[in-house]
């Protein structure tokens, strides 16, 4: 008999992680359950997919497989800095935002270096530091949903390394209003970073955007702005996003702490053309906005009162256990993500999908207990 995997041999931090909470797949699915999954709703992917510009460009791209793509990815940086009026030292592209998280982390975290998030939070943006030793503290939204401006200045005294956070908000969904990012500015030490996670910063409404960059700028605070190209502009199985620091040193840094061809070509050509059909985008953005105000209230009269959201999604509270009741859709074909971060325990997400998926996920959803108890 072969003798144990020495356990010793993977450092502590990692083996005192969670596993990852990730979706499930479904070629996954359909094996797992024997049926087909009808409405796949627990990873925040557009149900309109990407732009049919970007799919031609990916197709176009893989007859030049055989060659290394551009390490320094120039062609998207430029696109994406001029884009938005900044230079292109200052952008970075990864694999996926996530790739961007590691990178931040594995470049600037030190053994007891101290992390602030919020919380219910993003699972990438406290494993991620954990796994370099660095103590988290999670400050937990206000009971109303607004963020929580005074614990996160209360926690920022002790001026930590890091401050991470994603607005709007994943899992919960509601945005950070200007006035509020502003006071956690004002409130931060000018030797913590800032890493701002825009994933969902297309879905916010109108009137409830602000230039986040623009602000980090003024104050002149060392930070990174988080995109991605896998929620609104659904590319999420090409693996690309961004990051705007705020001097170019750090995307140095990042460059280095990043895998140098980690992002491939066809994602990079992908990229650069969705972010060009403007009218693709706004369907989608239309689409959310519509349905999340359709299947909040449905929800309400469900008996689950949902968080406030900007986003593809809805975080609802589930009285009960959520992963049983995941587990109970999942038998239905239906796909949402029961939260597992404590105290949260008793609330799920659900993405946005199609006006169909919506409704196949509000049949399939039993009346929550408090509502069968009335
Ligand atoms: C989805 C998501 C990301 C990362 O997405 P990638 O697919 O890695 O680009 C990052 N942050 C938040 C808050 C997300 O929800």
């Amino acid at each position: 008999m072969p003798a144990p995997f020495p356990h010793g041999l993977i450092r502590k931090e990692v083996r005192d992680l969670p596993d990852y909470n990730a979706g499930l797949a479904l070629d996954r699915f359909k094996a797992t359950y024997g049926i087909d999954c009808l409405a796949k709703l627990d990873s925040n992917e557009s149900p309109l997919g990407p732009s049919p510009r970007a799919i031609k460009a990916m197709q176009e791209a893989a007859t030049g497989v055989a060659r290394y793509p551009d390490a320094a990815n120039s062609a998207l940086r430029g696109t994406i800095a001029s884009a938005l009026g900044t230079d292109t030292s200052r952008v970075i592209i990864g694999n996926g935002s996530e790739d961007l998280i590691g990178a931040l982390f594995r470049a600037i975290i030190r053994p007891q270096d101290h992390v602030v998030t919020i919380c219910p939070s993003f699972g990438l943006h406290e494993f991620g530091a954990l796994t370099f030793g660095a103590t988290v503290t999670k400050v937990p939204f206000n009971a109303d949903w607004t963020f929580p401006i005074d614990g996160l200045c209360e926690a920022l005294r002790s001026k930590p390394r890091v401050l991470i956070f994603s607005s709007p908000s994943n899992p919960a969904g509601p945005a950070i209003s200007e006035q509020e990012f502003r006071a956690v500015i004002a409130q931060t030490d000018p030797a913590t970073l800032i890493c701002f996670d825009e994933a969902y910063v297309e879905f916010i409404e109108p009137g409830e955007r602000f230039d986040a960059l623009g602000i980090l700028a003024e104050t002149g605070q060392p930070s990174i702005v988080l995109r991605t190209f896998s929620k609104a502009y659904g590319l999420a199985g090409a693996r690309i996003g961004y990051g705007i620091a705020s001097d170019p040193l750090l995307i140095k840094a990042l460059m280095k702490t990043r895998n140098p061809f980690g992002v491939n070509a066809m994602a990079a050509a992908a990229a650069a053309e969705a972010l060009k059909d403007h009218a693709h985008l706004a369907r989608v953005v239309d689409l959310a906005t519509t349905e999340r105000k359709r299947v909040s209230a449905a929800l309400e009269a469900k008996g689950y009162p949902c968080a406030p959201t900007q986003t593809n999604f809805v975080f609802f509270d589930t009285h009960a256990p959520a992963r049983d009741l995941a587990e109970h859709l999942r038998g239905k074909g239906v796909l949402i993500k029961g939260w597992q971060e404590a105290p949260f325990e008793h609330w799920a997400r659900v993405t946005i999908g199609s006006r169909a998926e919506n409704d196949i996920f509000l049949d399939a959803l039993p009346d929550s207990v408090t509502k069968a108890q009335v």
